[in-house]
C-alpha cells in the first residue's frame, strides 16, 4: 500500500496537499532523493543520505534531520507502507512563504515528503536495450545538485520519444555528459569507461555501486571523458539508474551497437549487481 508522510503527518498520498506558497512548487526551490527498496531495505542508504546531505548544502538549507532521524523515518515509511520492493522517493523543500520572492524566507521550516510505492523487482526478461538519440546537453550548470525543477530533463526525454526512441544521450561539448535519467557507461575494448564526477551530471549512487563492483571484480574501469566518436564506437553502452540499475542500450542514432543486446560485461556487471541487492539480505540475516 503507497503511504506519504509530510511534515509529520501520515496519509494516502493522494490525499497529501501542500500550500501553493510552497517554494518547490513556486520556484521549484528543494531537492529530492530516490532510492530502491529491496526485501523492506534502503539498498545504499547511507549513500543516499550523503549525496541529499550535499544537495542540500549546496542550495543552502538546513537538514530537517539528522542521518539517524532520516533512518528511522523511512524505516517507519516502509513499515507502514508493508511492501517488499518498493521505491522510497523524498522531496526536501525550502518551505512555505507567502511573500513570492527570489530572496531566500528566514526562519522557514523546509517542506518534507516521503513516499513509498510498489515497484516490482526488475527481472533479467524484461529488460529489452534502449533504442537512444543523441541531443545538445542544453541543462542548467549545476547536474551534480538532485534538484527537483527537471524542466530540461523532460523536454529532451519527451523530444526523444516524439521521435520514436526511448531516451536521449546528452552531449556537452563534444563530450557526453548521462542521459535524461540516468548516468552512462561504454565498453571498447574490454575497458568500462564513464565519465568522470563533474558539475555537469548527477554523481549516481548506481553508477558509483558498479564502479565499486567492476574495482572489486578487478575489471578494468577508467573515469575519463567519452567523445561523441567514441560513444558511436563502443562495444558496449549501458546506462545506470536506481530505477534501470545497469541497463544495456542497443541502439544510438539507427546504429546497432554490438549485436543489439546487452554484451558480456554488463552481463557480468548485472551478476554482480543482483549478487550484492541478495547480500543486502543475508548480511541482515545475520
Ligand atoms: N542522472 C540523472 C539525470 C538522474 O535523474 C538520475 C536518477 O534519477 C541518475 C543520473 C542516476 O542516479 P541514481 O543512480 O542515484 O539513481
Amino acid at each position: 500500500m503507497a503511504i506519504a508522510y509530510l511534515n509529520g503527518e501520515w496519509q494516502a498520498p493522494e490525499e497529501a496537499k501542500i500550500s501553493i506558497f510552497d517554494r518547490g512548487f513556486m520556484f521549484g526551490d528543494g531537492v529530492y532523493e530516490v532510492m530502491p527498496i529491496y526485501w523492506q531495505q534502503v539498498f545504499t542508504l547511507d549513500e543516499h543520505l550523503m549525496r541529499l546531505r550535499r544537495s542540500l548544502d549546496e542550495i543552502r538549507i538546513t537538514p530537517p534531520f539528522s542521518d539517524d532521524e532520516w533512518k528511522k523515518l523511512f524505516a517507519e515509511a516502509i513499515e507502514r507502507s508493508g511492501e517488499e520492493t518498493a521505491f522510497l522517493y523524498l522531496q526536501v523543500t525550502r518551505g512555505i512563504a507567502a511573500t513570492r520572492d527570489h530572496a531566500y524566507p528566514v526562519g522557514v521550516k523546509p517542506t518534507v515528503l516521503v513516499t513509498v510505492t510498489a515497484a516490482p523487482m526488475l527481472e533479467r526478461e524484461s529488460v529489452v536495450p534502449y533504442r537512444m538519440v543523441t541531443k545538445a546537453d542544453f541543462r542548467w550548470g549545476r547536474g551534480d545538485i538532485k534538484v527537483v525543477s527537471l524542466i530540461a530533463n523532460g523536454l529532451l526525454k519527451n523530444e526523444a520519444l516524439d521521435e520514436g526512441f526511448d531516451d536521449a544521450i546528452l552531449i556537452r561539448d563534444g563530450l557526453v555528459t548521462e542521459s535524461t535519467l540516468s548516468n552512462l557507461f561504454i565498453v571498447k575494448d574490454g575497458i568500462i569507461i564513464t565519465p568522470p564526477e563533474s558539475r555537469y551530471l548527477l554523481h549516481g549512487i548506481t553508477r558509483e555501486h558498479i564502479i565499486g563492483l567492476a574495482r572489486s571484480a578487478n575489471l578494468p574501469l577508467e573515469e575519463r571523458s567519452i567523445s561523441e566518436e567514441e560513444l558511436a564506437d563502443a562495444d558496449e553502452i549501458w546506462i545506470s539508474s536506481t530505477e534501470h540499475e545497469a541497463w544495456p542500450v542497443g541502439e544510438v542514432n539507427g546504429k546497432i551497437i554490438g549485436n543489439g543486446e546487452g554484451g558480456v560485461v554488463w552481463q557480468s556487471i548485472d551478476t554482480l549487481f543482483q549478487e550484492s541487492k541478495k547480500k543486502m539480505l543475508t548480511d541482515a540475516e545475520r
